[in-house]
C-alpha cells in the first residue's frame, strides 16, 4: 500500500474542513479514523487506491452528518436559495474526485480545493 496516497487524502480532506472552518479535533478524529479505515480496505483491495481520496472524504461527511451535520456546505449558489450541501462525485471515490453542488449539479472544486 503507497502511504503516500493516504496522506495525500488526508492532506485533501483535512483543507477542505479548514477551509470550512470544520476542522475541529473531533472532526480531525473521525478524518483520522477514516484514514486509517481505508488504508485497511485499500490493502485488500490495491486497485481501489484511485478512490481512496473520495472514500475518506464521504466518510468524514458521512460521521460529521450525524454529529455536527452537513459539510461542505454549497456557497456556490444565490445566498438566497435554500442552504445546502456539496456531494463528491464519482460516487465511488475516484478517479479525480469532485465536489459537485447537489442543487445544481455544478463543479465547485476539486477535493482539496475549496478553500
Ligand atoms: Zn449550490
Amino acid at each position: 500500500m503507497d502511504n503516500a496516497l493516504l496522506f495525500d487524502a488526508r492532506a485533501r480532506v483535512l483543507a477542505d474542513l479548514q477551509a470550512r472552518h470544520h476542522a475541529t479535533a473531533a472532526a480531525v478524529s473521525v478524518l483520522e479514523d477514516a484514514v486509517a479505515q481505508r488504508k485497511w480496505w485499500a490493502e485488500q483491495w490495491p486497485e481501489g487506491k484511485s478512490y481512496v481520496a473520495g472514500l475518506v472524504a464521504q466518510d468524514v461527511q458521512d460521521a460529521l452528518f450525524e454529529t455536527v451535520g452537513r459539510w461542505p456546505m454549497c456557497l456556490e449558489c444565490d445566498p438566497e436559495a435554500p442552504v445546502h450541501a456539496l456531494y463528491i462525485q464519482p460516487d465511488l471515490g475516484g478517479p479525480d474526485p469532485v465536489w459537485v453542488c447537489e442543487e445544481s449539479g455544478e463543479v465547485v472544486a476539486p477535493l482539496g480545493g475549496l478553500g
